[in-house]
């Protein structure tokens, strides 16, 4: 069992109860009432009839039509789930959050109790009383590996299957496998009305259930031109709808969180400018990294002659619903992963979304009454975009993947049933990468060390990270475990347009070696010190949510790796019984100690609390054999060569390396970012001497 987050899940109870307290049983009527009103509910008793004469059942409907929060109830109502668990997956860990709050206010409960939710680095689940359990398909995939048979759970419903992420591709397959040895088992596979008949044919199963959304007209608007600046053009957009069009909320879809921050902050600024007798315009946000009570905010209704604009990033085009939704601004952008196997690095790319998403968005403006959707791309473009976007397990390193499936069993994974097949060169390069690790054998099959790092919830190669730091020197590990959790969070800064300091300015003020992996975990240890976390985030200009949110993944982080050192030590103890008949006085002692082997003592222990004191040639060593496939060396004409790849790239500007002089001869980069040119971002210098034992 993994360890809660206590403190996360009582404050988001109490702002429920809080909640709860003012009119509560006022609130749950109206809840049964419109649940009442939801397209699918005059659906209720035939879908049950199918879902309990058929193990499998493929349900496809308009978004927003109720499949995600009422199908889980009306099982719960039945008692389909036969004392056991109901386990409901989504792709993205907003949605887990945001939906089990919502059925738990339907179900007149707080989540935590009968519904709860479980994502990576965050759960609320009550062993004894939960019944409904929304989680990421990551958290369920990991449960595979401890409990393939997934006896948790009598029925699995897997939601959004059409996004067709690694992990519900995965899932599906596994469940496939699992339905012939568990026949008891309920399967569901929920999705958008595209690729239905997909899922179907691989279950081979004719049980497909279509459920008729109700969406009204929505009239679509194109740009007459590209625009050359997207959130201008949104921002135009958004005012434009603001003051000619009717009452309604607005859904603008944005590409991440720093593209919504900017927004906000234009949008701000021009809020202010507002005649008086303006109408008034609220600006919420949505994207993963935002804390689940701030998300809520979105879901609120807005005032009587007041208008809501909620700045989103894709997860609102499918996972969940925004009622009040009346005009939709599309920029036709998103953000995904991209793989190139030939140069062996994963991107983050702004790509085009494809058609079926655009209508999905569209569709977002059409749940009231009729609606518009703005397009900020060009009819043209829109003929020319492709219709689906290609399954992630098609565009992506395997390396994650490989290793869980091997941590789950399974021996040939090149002969696995997937949905869609990866490529060759996809299997050839993850598993030549996982064997570089030590991860896989020359056998390929899997290593202690694999199995190790399959039960940290890190990419590979920072599991790979961790286990060999702390491999190396045990001291480092605190450090190692800042420096991951740091890698795991994106935008620790925020510097307001038009402020006098740079970027630079600000690392240069907690610089510790000629590291920008250094001198971020020296400033999160300083954040940890400091009495006034606010005015210390002010006056540095740190994201404050976003380096909570590094702490929070770092003591989980920390609580996972603790988990691998007991048992570890279990490992050995039993080694030891075997080995030794007769106990001996110290051993006895040891055991002892071991059972009552806290994680407070494991964490003195090991030293993987926070110190103040951080050892630079440590952690330098330390990465260096860590994070060795992220070497590159530099060339006479000042850029760099990727060791691994043969790639030429730059130094980021926004690295502390970037104006040393002379330039590092041996670095470890952390990501490599391709736009006009190729930049390496998140740098550490290591010595001649550690590049040679490390590129042997
Ligand atoms: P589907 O899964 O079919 O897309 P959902 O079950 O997610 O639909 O949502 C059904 C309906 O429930 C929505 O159309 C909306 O009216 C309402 N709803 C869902 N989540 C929320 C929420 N967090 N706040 C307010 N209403 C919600
Ligand atoms: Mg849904």
């Amino acid at each position: 069992e993994k360890s809660q987050s206590p403190n996360k899940s009582t404050v988001q109870q109490q702002i429920l109860v809080e909640k709860n307290k003012n009119g509560n049983l006022g609130l749950f009527n109206k809840l049964q009432k419109e649940r009442k009103n939801l397209p699918i509910f005059k659906h209720r008793q035939g879908l049950l009839d199918k879902i309990k004469s058929n193990q499998i059942s493929v349900i496809a409907g308009e978004t927003g039509c109720g499949k995600t929060t009422q199908i889980p109830q009306y099982l719960i109502e039945e008692g389909l789930n036969k004392n056991r668990m109901i386990a409901v997956t989504q792709p993205r860990r907003v949605a887990a959050i945001t939906i089990a709050q919502r059925v738990a206010q339907e179900m007149n409960t707080t989540v935590g109790n009968k519904v709860g939710y479980s994502v990576r680095f965050e759960e609320a689940v009550d062993k004894n009383n939960t019944k409904l359990l929304y989680m990421t398909d990551g958290m369920l995939l990991r449960e595979t590996i401890v409990d393939p048979n997934l006896s948790r759970f009598s029925i699995i419903v897997i939601d959004e299957a059409h996004e067709r992420t690694i992990n519900s591709d995965l899932l599906i397959s596994l469940l496939k496998q699992l339905s012939e040895r568990r026949k008891d088992l309920k399967i569901i596979i929920m999705s958008a009305t595209i690729e239905t008949e997909k899922f179907a044919n691989f279950f081979e199963t004719e049980n497909i259930i279509y459920l008729e959304g109700r969406c009204h007209p929505i009239e679509v608007f194109y740009s007459k031109k590209p625009h050359a600046d997207y959130l201008d053009a949104a921002l135009n957009t958004i005012l434009q709808i603001h003051f000619e069009e009717q009452d309604g909320d607005i859904l603008c879809f944005l590409v991440g969180q720093e593209d919504i921050e900017d927004m906000q902050q234009m949008l701000e600024e021009k809020i202010e400018l507002f005649p008086k007798e303006a109408k008034k315009l609220n600006i919420c946000t949505l994207y993963a990294a935002l804390p689940s009570h701030l998300q809520l905010l979105a879901f609120e209704k807005s005032q009587e002659g007041e208008r809501k604009v909620v700045l989103s990033t894709n997860i609102a085009e499918t996972s969940v619903t925004i009622d009040g939704i009346k005009y939709v601004v599309d920029p036709g952008l998103v953000k995904t992963r991209k793989y190139n196997p030939n140069k062996l690095i994963e991107m983050l790319l702004v790509v085009p979304v494809s058609k079926s998403s655009a209508m999905q968005r569209a569709g977002r403006a059409g749940r009231q009454s009729a609606g518009k959707c703005f397009r900020l791309y060009t009819k043209y473009t829109h003929d020319t975009l492709a219709e689906f976007m290609l399954p992630e397990i098609l565009r992506s390193n395997l390396s994650t993947v490989i290793l869980q499936m091997k941590a789950i069993g399974i021996k040939d994974v090149k002969g696995f049933q997937f949905i869609d097949r990866p490529h060759e060169d996809q299997f050839i390069e993850s598993i030549e990468n996982l064997q570089q690790m030590n991860a896989l054998d020359a056998n390929e099959n899997i290593t202690l060390h694999g199995k190790e790092m399959a039960e940290l919830p890190l990419e590979p190669i920072y599991a790979h990270f961790m286990l060999v730091a702390f491999a190396t020197n045990p001291n480092s590990i605190s450090v190692v475990l800042s420096a991951i959790s740091l890698m795991q969070v994106e935008n620790l800064f925020f510097i307001p347009k038009g402020a006098k300091i740079s970027l630079l300015d600000v690392l240069l003020r907690f610089q510790l070696g000629n590291s920008d992996q250094l001198t971020k975990v020296n400033m999160l240890h300083q954040y940890y010190l400091a009495k006034n976390k606010k005015s210390f985030c002010k006056e540095n200009f740190i994201n404050q949510k976003n380096i909570k949110k590094a702490l929070e993944v770092r003591q989980q982080l920390e609580n996972y790796f603790l988990d691998i050192l007991k048992k570890r030590s279990k490992k050995n103890q039993k080694q030891n019984q075997a080995n030794i008949q007769q106990q001996s006085e110290e051993q006895q002692i040891q055991e002892e100690l071991a059972k009552g082997n806290t994680l407070k003592k494991l964490q003195e222990e090991h030293k993987t609390a926070i110190q103040q004191e951080i050892n630079t040639e440590e952690f330098i060593s330390c990465i260096a054999k860590g994070l060795s496939v992220k070497a590159a060396k530099l060339n006479n004409d000042g850029t760099y060569t990727i060791i691994r790849s043969n790639i030429q790239a730059y130094i980021h500007p926004e690295s502390l390396l970037f104006y040393s002089k002379p330039k590092p001869d041996y670095i470890i980069f952390n990501e490599v970012v391709s736009t006009i040119k190729t930049y390496l971002r998140d740098i550490t210098e290591i010595s001649f001497s550690d590049f040679k034992e490390i590129s042997k």
